[in-house]
């Protein structure tokens, strides 16, 4: 193919895509609405592309760009003494996080025992991935108004625990578990605490400063021993720009890996990952250089509004929150219409919304999740007035007729209704109630090979 060729191919693939720029995804993407941002960070994304992390001897600029990006990680979570690694991603920085605990639950304890994960139910995927690749055990705990519970994680406590793992906040519904609380329980019985701030370690810290009242969950609360943020998301950096960051070196080396037996090169890894572009990170740099704390703080005060704007008219139209609002997501509930036809509605008139089952056992009923970014606050009265249209819309899927051919295991059809953009993917959780857990992971694989062969 001709450049030209290749190009219009781009062209032509990304027409299928959601524009990420237009403020109707609710997930994702991140959007300021400030075109410079976008400038800055293509052009270090480019221009460090072909530099690898790999050998940060050979590429001096990876030390300077990753000393700056975790250094402004460190101001954030109050960190001054702490130790970071730059990562692509949140799953990374927790699986860095989480092999940290291993190892240093294997110095104290040996290697009997399979260690423990304590969590909230809330607490990211990431963490139940990282376990079963690491070979450790996660043990979910209760959630109290869609917190975790101090109680749960008291009782829960044993030889076996290795991490206490909270979220600030957690994703499903943006609320901040009760750090300070429970890290009491982690510094009585000397239990490294992670708190995943993946979503709010960039946005909350901005919160604060505004005057929101943001309860504490850095390194200011004493038992905190490690915390992650990912620069790509309320860092606005392009994706591939996570920090996990360690209170101690001891902790950061047991999240290291180094091989001296090979033949080749020294093998010394700080990340997962080990040839990676360069690109990511120094975009990130530059972001953070571009917006620095008063741009980041302005971007923080339009996502208030935003949710402030969007949480009002949702108010009015019956939804009620799910949990306390104290971060940058709304989680939704109304109990009067169907979500699952909502969720659908909007998806018609141009929104793509997030469909959350709900915990039964937990008092939390189902609901739509709502993260929120700095453009929002452009659209927020487009939104609401689209909502309350949804509200009212006769759905043009037969949503009862789906949840009876779920019942029935006729995945078939409504994997197709997902495939020709009928049906939204997050649907696919409340259709899979009545189905086995091991016997829902076996159906998703098997449509996912079937997806991509
Ligand atoms: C996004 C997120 C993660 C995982 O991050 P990725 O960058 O998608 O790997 C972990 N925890 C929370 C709370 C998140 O929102």
């Amino acid at each position: 193919m001709t450049i030209d060729e290749v190009l219009s191919v781009l062209e032509r693939v990304e027409s299928e895509d959601l524009d990420p720029k237009s403020g109707r995804l609710f997930a994702y993407v991140y959007e300021t609405g400030d075109e410079n941002i976008r400038k800055v960070a293509e052009k270090a994304l480019v221009r460090f592309a072909e530099k690898n992390l790999l050998d940060f001897t050979v590429f001096r600029s990876a030390v300077f760009f990753e000393k700056e990006v975790v250094g402004f990680a460190k101001s954030l979570m109050h960190g001054a003494d702490a130790l970071g690694s730059f990562t692509f991603g949140g799953t990374e920085s927790i699986m860095l996080a989480v092999k940290a605990a291993r190892d240093f639950y294997r110095k104290r304890e040996g290697k009997a025992e399979v260690p423990e994960i304590l969590a909230p139910i809330s607490i990211h995927p990431a963490f139940l991935k990282a376990a079963d690749y690491l070979g450790l055990k996660v043990v979910r705990l209760p959630v109290k108004e869609a917190k975790g519970d101090t109680d749960a994680f008291a009782e829960a406590v044993s030889n076996r625990t290795a991490l206490i793992a909270l979220s600030a906040p957690n994703w499903p519904f943006g609320t901040i578990d009760p750090v300070e609380e429970i890290a009491e329980i982690a510094v009585e019985k000397n239990i490294p605490l992670h708190v995943d701030a993946c979503l709010g370690g960039f946005i909350l810290p901005f919160f604060e400063m505004l005057g929101e009242n943001v309860p504490k969950f850095d390194f200011r609360v004493e038992g905190v021993t490690s915390t992650s943020l990912d620069a790509h998301k309320y860092g606005y950096a392009p994706k591939g720009a996570s920090v996990v960051l360690f209170r101690n070196a001891e902790l950061k080396k047991c999240s290291m890996f180094v091989d001296v037996s090979s033949p080749g090169y020294v093998f010394v890894n700080q990340a997962v990952l080990s040839s990676r572009p360069e690109g990511p990170l120094a975009a990130a740099f530059a972001v953070i250089k571009y917006l620095s704390v008063e741009g980041y703080k302005n971007l923080a005060s339009k996502i208030l509004s935003a949710r402030n704007k969007i949480y009002k008219g949702l108010k009015e139209l019956g939804f009620e929150s799910v949990g306390k609002v104290e971060s940058s997501v709304l989680a939704m509930s109304n109990p009067e219409i169907d979500l699952m036809g909502f969720v659908n509605n909007m998806k018609k008139l141009g929104w793509q919304l997030h469909l959350q089952k709900g915990l039964k056992n937990y008092g939390i009923p189902d609901n739509i999740h709502l993260t929120l970014s700095p453009i929002h606050d452009e659209v927020a009265e487009e939104f609401v007035e689209d909502a309350a249209k949804a509200v009212e819309m006769e759905p043009e899927v037969d949503t009862k007729q789906i949840y009876a051919m779920a019942e029935r295991g006729d995945f078939a059809e409504i994997i197709k209704g997902i495939e020709e953009g009928r049906l939204d993917s997050s649907v696919i959780p409340m259709l899979l109630e009545s189905v086995p857990e091991d016997v829902a992971v076996e159906l998703i694989k098997n449509v996912v090979i079937e997806w991509f062969r």
